[in-house]
Parts: structure tokens; C-alpha cells; sequence
């Protein structure tokens, strides 16, 4: 079998949506019978995204096989509905790093290892094992950054490489941005006439130009960007802002996206069916009713700009549940710091139908939170608690039920004489010799639910896998204390006997998980306890 590869790269500005045009892109291929996967290359010299600041690079998504990955990864499964491994990403410092230790171990047979060609050819034994273990007809690799720029230079070239050994079997899409400057009110291509010339530089010549801009394109346009970046007009492809990301599909499939890349490649469709997506897509666009859920957080804000990409899969996953429900969701961003500086404004959250706080790290915000979670917890205001989220509700309940005022997680308090969430065993030496990249618990676990809990009647199952991403958790020395007092274990990983969910009775709503449920909730699967989040939220509504 000849595996074909498509290469999407971005033009004119980061940011625009490379990914979840290869996603969409993902989807439609699939719809006509193909096996696809796609890859994310990040041109950072991070090994993995777990380093990052999430207001800098966005989420860190975490994989089923314990990768921290960059949050595109998580726009491929959901829109895919596959589970994609730690083969399908790579960044700078993880090439390097592979180039290096094969090194060191004299495979390279005593040669002078170069940039040029070993890097790249890193790069591409990379891509083509990412397919080779999806076994897929069609990847679709996303190279990060934007043509033009020093960073990905050595992804284009291996890029540029693969096109020349086979290249009936290699294609590329440029994903650029169409400017409509409010003073001159028209579209302008020319940053994209920009783009495809220095693209053209790099050896490569576009086979498809995906124009993104808040408008559509018209005719003369793309007759325009087809006649000066030679690419035939019926490839050069309209994608305005869409109503939400879910419909980027059907869009594609007006201009016959899919066919147009199978054609290219020499292949034709085997069958058309996007049936079931459409259905969800009818289900967001039928949702009337407004949900209004606040998201209680500090990676927000980057100087004057507010921004949502840290918290993309919690975001998404309150989305796919809100269409099952029948309701739109109104999400607000809430920064936890406001509650420490004005503790009364606590009593905004009464305004809102749901309250959720995801993950997050370290002292910022943490008072502010677990203020919010005292109100709603005895406000009855539902809360669904993420990860940190679920560990400041341990810790505001031993605090503000148990009456022990310096409870805390030893991340922020090492000292405490009630450290209710403690350092997992294992993780000392981590800290010790700060050995912290990609050594949190980090992956699929298992997790037993308690019988007789509304997490139960939530999944409906006794056992269930979620997605970890923590050095903390809940310390099994105050579990009994702690239940007693009321706060009832939901859910335990059965091998290591650790608390994974907890949740109070008498409450609307009111749980809080150790895993991260967002990283498992796609559109055409949405995730039973945001389910039942959502359910509760637009009953309070009503
Ligand atoms: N900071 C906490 C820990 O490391 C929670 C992590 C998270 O929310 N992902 O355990």
C-alpha cells in the first residue's frame, strides 16, 4: 500500500486554525471510507508541551499512552473519534533528542551526523511510524509555526524530501489568513501571495490554499490566488468564521474538499457518509435556551487580551454535552484572584447555572477558588471540580466542615499539619533532583465507581478509564475523617487504591475528579459526567 501524506502548513499569522482545518480535513476523508490520522510537529525545542505555560502555547492535552501533547492533538480525536498516541507528536527537542542518543549510540556508524539530511530524515522515520502504527491510508501532518520562519525550516525540508522520493504520495495545503481591514473594507490576498512564494522558497508549491478570514472568499479572489500562486481555483478553498468548529466540516464538503485531496492523490471516494456528525451538528444549531456555566481559572489573560485556549478541552467538552442537552452554553471565564481580593464578589456565582474549575498548578488563585467552592458547595450552586478543582474542594471541605483551618495540598503548603492532598509516593525524587518533565502521573487509569453515587448514575458503569495529569493527590490518611464528615469517595483506582472522584449528597451537583473527563468528551461521544453537569445546570436554569 502506497500511504499518502498531506502536509498542512500555516501562512501570514499563527493562529488560525491549521489544526482544526486538519481535523475537519481528517473528518471528511474518513466520511468517504478512508483510515486517516494526523500528526503535530512543534517546532519548540520543548521535548513535550508539559512544560509550557498554557497562556503561551494554550492546553497541554494528555494522551491515553501518557503524552503531553499540544492541544491540537485533541481537536484529531474529537474530531476523528480516535485515540491518537505519543507517535503522532513531535517537537524540536524531541528530533534533537532522538538524533543525539542514537548518537551516542554509535548507530550512525561512525559518520559526521549533520542537521542536513539526519535531522529531517529523524523527522520523516517519525511520520511514517506514526502511520504505519495507525495503519492509516492518509496522515495528515500539521507543521506548527508559520512558513517563513527559522523554527520550522527542518520540518519543510524533511517535508520537502519526502515530496521528492515518492511524490504521487505526498501533497500540501497551506492554511492562510485573508485580511479584511475595517478601513478598506475588501478582502486582500496578498500576505498570501506573501506566503505561497516563501513557501515556494523552501522547495515547496502548495496543491491546496485554505483561506481563512471572517469573510467568505469570492470568485474573483480565488481566481486571483489561483493564477498567482498556480494553484488550479477549485483547490483554492473558502473558510470563513463559522458559527462554531463542528460545521467546518460540512463547509469543506460544499467545495468537495475531500475529493478534490483524494483526487490528488489518485484516489476516489468509497463511500459519503457524514450523517452522524451532521446530527450533532443539528443538535448545536437547534439548542435555544442559554446555559450560562462559569469557568473558574488564572490562565486567561495575556496582557490586554483575554484568552480561552488554556482551558480548550474542558471548553469543548461543556459544548458537546450542551448539545445533547438541548441547551447553548454561555461560558464566562472567572479569574479565581478576583474572590481573594474581593471575597464578597463571591456571590456573582449565584447569577450562574453551573460552576466548573479545571486544572491548574501552583499558589495563584488557589484561595480564590476554594472560596468560590465554599459558596456554591453551600450555595447549592452545581460544581463539577477538574483535577486542582477537585483538590481544593478536599481541601475546603477540611477546612470549612472538619474545622481545620491550615488544610492544604503540600504543592502550596509543604508544612501543614493537615496536608489532605499530599505528594504522590514516587514523586519525592522527582522533586528532589527536578527531574519534572513528562514524570507526572500522567495517562489512561483505571478508576472503580462507588455504587449508590451520582457519579454512578452519571456512567452508568462500575468501572471506568480517565486521563491523569498530577503529582498531588488525595491522602488516603483522612479519607475515613473525611467521609464521615460527608464527603463521599465516588471513584478509586483499584490497583493503587487512590481517591479519584469525590462528591457531597444533598446538592444539586457537586463533584470533584482527580482525572481530566475534558480529554475524553467528543462530539459524537460526549462525557457522562459532563452530561450530567449540563443536565443539572439547564434544570437550574428553568
Ligand atoms: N497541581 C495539581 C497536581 O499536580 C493538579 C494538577 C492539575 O490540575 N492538572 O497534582
Amino acid at each position: 500500500m502506497h500511504r499518502k501524506f498531506l502536509f498542512i502548513v500555516g501562512g501570514v499569522m499563527s493562529g488560525v486554525g491549521k489544526g482544526t482545518s486538519a481535523a475537519a480535513l481528517g473528518l471528511t476523508l474518513k466520511a468517504k471510507g478512508y483510515r486517516v490520522t494526523a500528526i503535530k510537529v512543534d517546532p519548540y525545542v520543548n521535548v513535550d508541551a508539559g512544560t509550557m505555560n498554557p497562556v503561551e502555547h494554550g492546553e497541554v492535552f494528555v494522551t491515553k499512552d501518557g503524552d503531553e501533547t499540544d492541544q491540537d492533538i485533541g481537536t484529531y480525536e474529537r474530531f476523528l473519534g480516535v485515540d491518537i498516541g505519543k507517535a503522532n507528536y513531535m517537537t524540536t527537542g524531541r528530533v534533537y533528542r532522538s538524533v543525539i542518543e542514537r548518537e551516542r549510540n554509535l548507530e550512525y556508524g561512525g559518520k559526521c551526523v549533520e542537521v542536513v539530511p539526519h535531522v529531517p530524515e529523524e523527522v520523516i522515520t517519525r511520520i511514517k511510524t506514526a502511520a504505519e502504527e495507525a495503519d492509516a491510508e492518509i496522515t495528515l501532518v500539521e507543521v506548527g509555526g508559520t512558513v517563513g520562519e527559522y523554527q520550522n525550516l527542518l520540518f519543510l525540508e524533511a517535508a520537502r524530501m519526502m515530496h521528492v522520493d515518492t511524490p504521487d504520495d505526498v501533497g500540501f495545503a497551506l492554511v492562510s489568513y485573508l485580511p479584511v481591514p475595517p478601513s478598506i473594507g475588501e478582502m486582500k490576498t496578498k500576505p498570501t501571495q506573501y506566503a505561497v512564494r516563501t513557501l515556494n522558497g523552501t522547495g515547496i508549491q502548495p496543491d491546496f490554499v485554505i483561506c481563512r478570514s471572517t469573510l467568505e472568499l469570492d470568485q474573483p479572489r480565488k481566481e486571483k490566488i489561483s493564477r498567482f500562486c498556480s494553484v488550479a481555483w477549485n483547490h483554492v478553498i473558502s473558510a470563513p468564521d463559522a458559527k462554531s468548529i463542528y460545521h467546518i466540516p460540512e463547509l469543506f464538503e460544499q467545495q468537495q474538499l475531500a475529493e478534490l485531496v483524494l483526487k490528488h492523490f489518485g484516489l476516489s471516494p468509497r463511500q459519503n457518509d457524514l450523517s452522524e456528525w451532521r446530527a450533532f451538528t443539528n443538535k448545536i444549531t437547534e439548542a435555544k435556551t442559554s446555559v450560562k456555566i462559569g469557568v473558574i481559572g488564572k490562565y486567561f489573560s495575556t496582557g490586554k487580551f483575554v484568552l480561552s485556549d488554556a482551558y480548550l478541552s474542558v471548553l469543548e467538552a461543556i459544548k458537546h454535552a450542551a448539545a445533547y442537552q438541548g441547551v447553548k452554553p454561555e461560558i464566562h471565564w472567572l479569574n479565581a484572584e478576583t474572590y481573594e481580593e474581593k471575597p464578597e464578589q463571591v456571590s456573582e456565582l449565584s447569577a450562574y447555572d453551573g460552576i466548573l474549575i479545571p486544572g491548574g498548578f501552583g499558589s495563584r488563585g488557589i484561595e480564590g477558588k476554594i472560596k468560590a467552592i465554599q459558596y456554591v458547595r453551600e450555595q447549592q450552586i452545581p460544581y463539577f471540580g477538574l483535577c486542582y478543582g477537585m483538590q481544593c474542594v478536599v481541601i475546603e471541605y477540611a477546612r470549612n466542615v472538619l474545622g481545620w483551618s491550615d488544610a492544604h495540598t503540600q504543592e502550596i503548603d509543604a508544612q501543614t499539619a493537615h496536608p489532605v492532598i499530599h505528594l504522590m509516593e514516587g514523586q519525592e525524587t522527582v522533586i528532589r533532583d527536578k527531574t519534572y518533565g513528562g514524570t507526572m502521573r500522567l495517562g489512561e487509569y483505571a478508576c472503580a465507581v462507588t455504587p449508590g453515587t451520582v457519579a454512578h448514575t452519571a456512567y452508568g458503569a462500575e468501572r471506568v478509564m480517565e486521563r491523569h495529569r498530577h503529582r498531588y493527590e488525595f491522602n488516603n490518611a483522612y479519607w475515613a475523617e473525611l467521609e464521615s464528615a460527608g464527603l463521599v469517595v465516588s471513584g478509586v483506582n483499584p490497583e493503587k487504591n487512590l481517591v479519584e472522584m469525590v462528591e457531597i449528597q444533598n446538592h444539586p451537583f457537586f463533584i470533584g475528579v482527580q482525572f481530566h473527563p475534558e480529554f475524553l468528551s467528543r462530539p459524537l461521544r460526549p462525557h457522562p459526567l459532563f452530561m450530567k453537569f449540563l443536565e443539572v445546570a439547564a434544570k437550574r436554569h428553568r
